[in-house]
């Protein structure tokens, strides 16, 4: 089923995404996450692309195959563009193919120090285009609430993102953020720029200190000062912050769905139990 078409029940989405396996990780611990967060009934699970177009080599592919196929659950490839030609894209596209993998999360993939762009595609919108040139999938974009950490401006990035969708996006999954007031203003910003695909909230409940230092300094985003507290209380007391990460990123949901949002797309991080969690303090709310 394409994604679009979930958002045409009337129904809030929820969703999921996972990883595949780091280097010295184990393919079948991610089939273990998949059965568990299957159980969950997510409306879908999407699966990330390796940095640096490491991700063809990786397992992407291999993966949503067996949440399609084996698991019969509806899932979303990401595909990144900036370190691939388009004989390498394509090879990737007939891979999903053959799988009946209709779902792609066209992606620029962020720019390393280390390996010179092919800028072939040189934004997502490049891709997107190229993936709708071809027809057959269902193209989903990425977003930035807080602003991309390379735009010019909010209002550039904006713009860009439109572009975006008039290239062939029909759905956007945005980064994560904390502050749910800045998803309510980008949300507004996009409608006055004329972007009217269903947008999903990404929302990743943080469970340790460094991990949201990580992320902050990687994506931007803002802290807010209730979120500060429970970091400078209970940062040395895993247990604590877990419980503390959790219960924020509920709070996030039910407000973010009481605000009628489109969908949570939760990053799980390959956590069923805490995903559990999260699901079954808000799955009337669904
Ligand atoms: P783009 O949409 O191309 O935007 C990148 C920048 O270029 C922005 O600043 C934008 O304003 C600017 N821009 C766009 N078009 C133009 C134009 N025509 N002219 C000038 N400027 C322009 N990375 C991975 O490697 N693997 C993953 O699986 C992955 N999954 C992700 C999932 C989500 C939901 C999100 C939010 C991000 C994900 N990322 C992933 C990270 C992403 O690759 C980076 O954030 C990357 O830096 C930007 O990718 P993009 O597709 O948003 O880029």
């Amino acid at each position: 089923m394409k994604i679009s078409e979930l958002f045409n029940k009337n129904k809030q989405v929820f969703s999921f995404e996972i990883f595949p396996p780091k280097k010295d990780g184990s393919i079948e611990t991610v089939f273990d996450t998949i059965e568990k967060l299957g159980d969950l009934e997510p409306a879908f699970i999407s699966v990330t692309y390796g940095a640096n177009g490491s991700g063809a080599k990786g397992n992407t592919v291999r993966i949503a195959d067996v949440i399609k196929n084996k698991y019969g659950l509806e899932t979303m490839a990401h595909l990144s563009c900036i370190n691939h030609d388009k004989t390498e894209i394509d090879e990737i596209l007939d891979r999903l193919k053959d799988c009946g993998v209709e779902n792609i999360l066209a992606l620029r993939g962020d720019r390393s120090p280390d390996v010179e762009p092919k800028n072939v595609f040189r934004y997502a919108a490049d891709l997107a285009e190229y993936i709708s040139s071809k027809g057959g999938f269902h193209i989903s974009g990425a977003c930035y609430p807080e602003v991309h950490t390379e735009a010019e401006d909010a209002v550039s990035d904006i713009l860009n993102l439109k572009k975006k969708v008039d290239s062939g996006v029909s759905h956007l999954i945005s980064q994560l953020f904390f502050d749910n007031s800045a998803f309510y203003s980008f949300l507004e910003r996009c409608r006055i720029a004329g972007i009217r695909v269903p947008i999903e909230a990404g929302i990743m409940p943080v469970t340790n200190a460094a991990q949201i230092q990580r992320m902050v300094t990687m994506c931007g985003a803002s802290l807010p000062a209730k979120f500060s507290r429970i970091i400078q209380r209970y940062g040395d007391n895993p247990a604590a912050l877990e419980d503390a990460g959790i219960a924020y990123a509920v709070e996030q949901i039910v407000d973010l769905l009481s605000n009628g949002v489109d969908g949570i797309h939760l990053y799980t991080m390959n956590r069923p139990a805490m995903a559990k969690k999260i699901v079954d303090a808000v799955k009337n709310l669904f």
